[in-house]
């Protein structure tokens, strides 16, 4: 079990006018190897829960555990889960502070004492997960394009070598073509790296797409958690707290209201462009 969080209740200014009750009695179990998004409104609770995975906030309440490690207990060393569940920020590229691509990687695993080939290795083998060429690793990362720069910014948690991946909203601001390349390259790490991936997404053709197990959490409860396309067929109630399905789940839909007697369960364009046709070659074999 990669996380686990029990009973999690975290109230921001407890006692005071401005208490705010920001997630409430959540309970949940990330396996390890899992690539899960976790959408939500916003104030619906998303960053205040990412913020539990490794220790960054305490809860009020509640229990967290990181690969069956307690991580508020007495004595638990706080510097190693950090390392272990890396976190990147909304618009990580804010930070990115050296001289060049490489110091900027560099920085993490030199603090942790590596140095020699195996900082080199670490380095290096985490640009090219981002996909970024030898030819930015000298220059200064703010000669780089916004997409370009978060990879870095991601190269740079990458290199702490986490077993967890934390991401609140990768893709922001990204045009569809970084947000794909992005995604792509997240699959990958997962696929190759083992890693176990966590991401907040604001869009729904995103998450249908790439994750395989959504969280939907609604004024800091978990409404919905498992695998994306059962959490998908729930239509009617993901509308309700204003989140809905993806775009092409619209058109099928009203494609079999028009009579069409088409799979409506689809996640993706491709999967709609496939169901279509099996129906249409249906459609003609009965003719
Ligand atoms: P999301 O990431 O889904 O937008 P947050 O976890 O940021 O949600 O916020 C959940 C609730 O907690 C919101 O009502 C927000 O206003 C409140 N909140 C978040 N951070 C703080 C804070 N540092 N102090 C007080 N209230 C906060």
């Amino acid at each position: 079990m990669a996380i686990k969080i029990k009973q999690l209740t975290h109230i921001y200014n407890e006692g005071t006018p401005f208490e705010k009750v920001a997630l409430h009695d959540a309970n949940l179990h990330i396996k390890d190897g899992s690539f899960l998004g976790i959408i939500g409104h916003t104030g619906s609770g998303k960053s205040t829960l990412i913020q539990m995975f490794n220790g960054l906030l305490k809860p009020t309440r509640g229990e967290v555990y990181v690969k069956g490690i307690n991580i508020h207990e007495d004595g638990v060393d706080k510097k190693h889960i950090r390392q272990s569940v890396g976190l990147v920020f909304q618009y990580p590229e804010y930070q990115l502070f050296e001289m060049t691509v490489y110091d900027d990687v560099a920085y993490g695993p030199k603090n942790l004492g590596l140095e020699g080939d195996a900082l080199k290795e670490r380095i290096e083998s985490s640009l090219k997960a981002v996909g970024l060429d030898e030819e930015f690793w000298q220059k200064s990362p703010f000669e780089l394009s916004g997409g370009q720069k978060r990879r870095v910014a991601i190269a740079g948690v990458l290199a702490m070598n986490p077993d967890i991946l934390i991401l609140d909203e990768p893709t922001a601001g990204l045009d569809p073509k970084g947000r794909e390349e992005l995604f792509s390259q997240l699959k990958e790490m997962h696929e190759t790296r083992h890693l176990t991936i966590v991401l907040i997404s604001h869009s729904m053709e995103d998450v249908a797409r790439y994750v395989e197990e959504l969280i939907v959490l609604y004024r800091g409860e978990i409404a919905f958690k498992g695998d994306t396309r059962e959490v998908f067929k729930h239509r009617e109630r993901l509308e309700e707290i204003g989140l809905g399905v993806p775009q092409i789940r619209h058109i099928m839909d009203a494609l079999k209201e028009k009579g069409m007697l088409v799979d409506t369960d689809v996640l993706t364009v491709e999967e709609a462009a496939s169901k279509l046709i099996a129906c249409l070659e249906k459609e003609v074999n009965n003719a």
